[in-house]
């Protein structure tokens, strides 16, 4: 933030080469880090609720099809049934792997959450996959914004990512990703819908020359670029991801049954690699989240219907070896001492 301060930059408006320059350069950075393809299209946008929006409006005319287990999905699905006529919905069970339906012909955007954050599960990606290869004439739009930056995404195998930077990114919030394949910036311009402030074609004109049609959160790009300078390639942040995870899987095992706690999702298939659900009785959570809380640990409130029986800890990449292991520590003094 110093250095944003100093250089210049946050008094300078989002046409001047200063502000394109940094923009070109963030963008070539999330290519090399993240590995995000050549020929996608890098927005930013102020947040996954606002690409959630975009969706609905700029690239669907009438039918989605949203397949969810959880809160997220399921607002994504109730904000575009309010903008488009036709949002249909597939409910799955949070230990299941969503189906891999074979949607009807006018389905035109397919919307999955990756990383389910309210209750931890995940879409492996190989459904993803699956899904994609199913459905050949639907657009497939997916919500990473747990895992975007956590995990290694394979953008290739969908038209629409998106994902806001105070997550896996480490950012302070204020803005979001939405990385888009040529096909759905073509069927963008297919559709023209030119209504918005935030219409996709309007986004994808401005970005041309690596600029925005409003102004954009010029620190958080600034902030954005500087971490994604520090970071290693996506492949080795996925491993040590995925390796804290079983770590913490592992611990809430191998607390065992005394514990009065146990992991909400027990299909290891589908457990988040970057959110973890703990479920207990509502006294055990509110004393855990309390007396975490005293030792400066902020647990992850329980969402939805799993508000007060469940609590999540966040296995984001910014977070430090050396805390992880003092609030394991802490979790067993508190759940084993009465
Ligand atoms: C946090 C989150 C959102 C909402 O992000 P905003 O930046 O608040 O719009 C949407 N989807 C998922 C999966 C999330 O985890």
């Amino acid at each position: 933030m110093n250095e944003a301060f100093d250089s210049g930059i946050l008094s300078r408006n989002h046409r001047s080469p200063e502000f394109v320059q940094l923009s070109a350069h963030t963008q070539q950075l999330l290519r090399e880090k993240l590995q995000v393809p050549d020929d996608y299209y890098v927005f930013y946008t102020s947040s996954a609720t606002e690409c959630w929006e975009i969706v609905a409006q700029s690239l669907t005319k009438r039918k989605s099809l949203h397949l969810f287990n959880g809160s997220f999905g399921e607002k994504w699905f109730t904000y575009t049934s309010q903008l488009i006529s036709d949002a249909e919905k597939i409910v799955f069970g949070i230990n299941d792997v969503p189906p891999a339906i074979c949607s009807t012909d006018d389905t035109e955007v397919i919307c999955v959450t990756q990383s389910e954050t309210s209750n931890g599960t995940m879409v492996p990606l190989s459904m993803i996959e699956k899904i994609k290869e199913n459905n050949p004439h639907a657009l497939l739009a997916v919500d990473a914004t747990s895992s975007m930056a956590g995990i290694y995404l394979p953008f290739e195998k969908a038209d629409i990512w998106f994902a806001s930077v105070q997550k896996c990114f480490g950012l302070p919030a204020g803005m979001a990703l939405l990385i888009c394949s040529p096909r759905a910036v073509e069927k963008a311009f297919r559709m023209n819908n030119r209504r918005h402030y935030n219409s996709l074609i309007l986004l994808a004109e401005q970005m041309k020359n690596f600029q925005t049609n409003h102004t954009p959160n010029v620190l958080a790009i600034f902030l954005l670029n500087r971490i994604l300078q520090q970071l290693p390639d996506i492949h080795l942040i996925d491993i040590q991801t995925w390796k804290r995870a079983k770590l913490w899987y592992d611990f809430f095992l191998s607390l065992g049954k005394n514990s009065n706690t146990k992991l909400l999702i027990s299909n290891s298939a589908v457990q988040s690699g970057t959110v973890i659900a703990i479920q207990s009785d509502v006294d055990m959570v509110k004393k855990i989240k309390e007396l975490a809380l005293k030792k400066q640990f902020i647990l992850g409130n329980g969402y939805g219907m799993w508000k007060d029986t469940t609590f999540r800890i966040a296995n984001f990449p910014a977070i430090e070896d050396l805390h992880i292991e003092q609030l394991k520590d802490t979790l067993k003094k508190i759940i084993f001492t009465e």
